[in-house]
């Protein structure tokens, strides 16, 4: 046997694996067995001196670590907003794979830049972004919010003549930037590694429903950077950016949204929800939660191409490229064509499949929450979008039939504070998700509520 013949006997094999655990999603528990957890303790062993032949290694990685996956790319996770795998976006992948293309420019890989341009075109698109903006495809919604929250100081210190790339930020001008009291972790997190630091923060006041209250919003000017959200982690709810952005505008501060899976709203019959965000500055997504690609690949857009392609140049003597290169607009260098899925998932499902899986999630969610208010739960939210936020009728109550849910291997969601006392969250977000899942959440629910 030659050595060609065993690489493609092996790719051969992890395909033949890959589907039967693609068949065996059905029956999958949604979160894995203690016994499976347990299990995993055999791969922890040292390295091994001599390397173990390579259809061992997958034999033991199928073996012992698939039986120890969460089933969240089935039907019945509802989970954090996680999405599944669209079908083409997942054959997409097997095939960049095969490619490794180091998707950096149209040098190292014509056929990525290629795909990734489209693909940020369609996103703009479908989501009503100005055409002109500049599409990164980062790895997270937080390395993108990074990427556009450093274009955005850097912007705001060059209109007041500060260089920025050449000094820093000693002795520079003071960037302010205005969070809302429900903005993600995320997006502390990336203005922590950026310098701003937290005490300096400035909180902007919210409304019940998480949405930043116009009329608390706390003064702006041409220093300050707005962090607006589309879909709160809890709610799912919007800022009222109509309202909010002309604001900012007028005083010429910096806009940007959070949207990691709300900003989809956009491409639904719900696009009113986030009525307005297409005025700000810049806006990051993901692909793999709502659209449903694999991870790990998100967007930071931005309106000003040159600021994104600014803050995120890398050009080398060696390695130079057109301004707007995958690795002018992100922060890695080498990179994977991650856009390619998200190019796969967009054409096959189209602006009508994309608005109907979206459209669709909506409508479930809005099941969901009559069949739980039926039958003796309180819902928290108004569910405009795809969460579902739950309480019983006590904190120890809430909490049991969360446990006992999730000890059912049935479905699989999570808990949340929700103004200081336990909730679960109920989100829909995975494209395999039929009504028949829905309804087997809620008469789980309704059962354990009556146990
Ligand atoms: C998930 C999430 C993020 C972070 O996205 P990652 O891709 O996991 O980095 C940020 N904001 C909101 C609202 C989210 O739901």
């Amino acid at each position: 046997m030659n050595h060609d013949n065993e690489e493609r006997q092996l790719l051969a094999e992890a395909d033949r694996r890959a589907l039967h655990y693609f068949d065996g999603i059905p029956g999958r528990p949604a979160f894995p067995p203690a016994s499976a957890i347990a299990a995993l303790q055999s791969l922890e062993h040292d390295i091994p001196a001599q390397g173990i032949p390579a259809s061992e290694v997958l034999r033991r990685l199928d073996d012992i670590a698939s039986p120890a996956t969460v089933a969240s790319n089935g039907p019945r996770y509802f989970g954090f907003v996680i999405g599944a795998t669209l079908p083409a976006a997942a054959a997409a992948e097997r095939l960049v794979l095969a490619w490794d293309q180091c998707a950096s420019s149209f040098d190292n890989s014509p056929a990525a830049d290629t795909l990734e341009r489209i693909a940020g075109r369609w996103v703009c698109e479908v989501l009503g972004l100005p055409p002109e903006s500049a599409v990164g495809f980062g790895t997270s919604a937080t390395a993108c919010t990074l990427a556009c929250l450093s274009a955005a100081r850097r912007k705001l210190l060059a209109r007041k003549g500060w260089d920025f790339d050449g000094d820093g930020l000693v002795g520079a001008p003071e960037v302010r930037v205005v969070v809302s009291a429900s903005c993600h972790i995320t997006v502390k997190k990336a203005l922590r590694i950026l310098g701003f630091g937290m005490n300096r923060l400035i909180v902007a006041p919210t409304d019940v429903h998480g949405r930043v209250d116009p009329q608390q919003l706390p003064p702006l000017d041409d220093l300050t950077i707005l962090c607006l959200q589309a879909g709160e982690v809890n709610t799912g709810e919007f800022d009222p950016f109509a309202e909010l952005i002309p604001k900012a505008k007028a005083a010429g501060a910096w806009m940007h949204v959070d949207g990691a899976f709300g900003l989809w709203a956009r491409a639904s019959s719900s696009a009113h929800l986030a009525e307005g965000v297409e005025l700000a500055d810049s806006w990051t997504t993901d692909g793999h939660k709502w659209l449903n690609t694999p991870y790990d690949g998100a967007m930071a857009i931005c309106r000003d191409a040159d600021a994104l392609a600014n803050a995120m140049n890398s050009d080398a003597a060696y390695a130079t490229a057109s301004r707007d290169a995958q690795k002018n607009l992100t922060l890695e260098f080498s990179r994977r064509a991650r856009g390619v899925a998200i190019w796969a998932a967009l054409a096959s499902l189209g602006r009508d499949g994309l608005r109907e899986m979206i459209d669709r999630h909506i409508r479930q969610a809005g099941e969901l929450a009559e069949a739980l208010r039926a039958g003796g739960y309180q819902v928290l939210n108004r569910v405009v979008l795809n969460q579902v936020l739950v309480r019983a009728d006590s904190d120890q109550q809430t909490q049991a039939i969360r446990e006992a849910a999730q000890a059912s291997g049935e479905v699989w969601f999570g808990p949340t504070l929700w103004q200081g006392r336990p909730a679960f969250r109920l989100s829909l977000s995975s494209w395999r998700t039929a009504d028949a899942d829905v309804r087997a959440l809620s008469d789980l629910l309704l059962h354990l509520k009556r146990a």
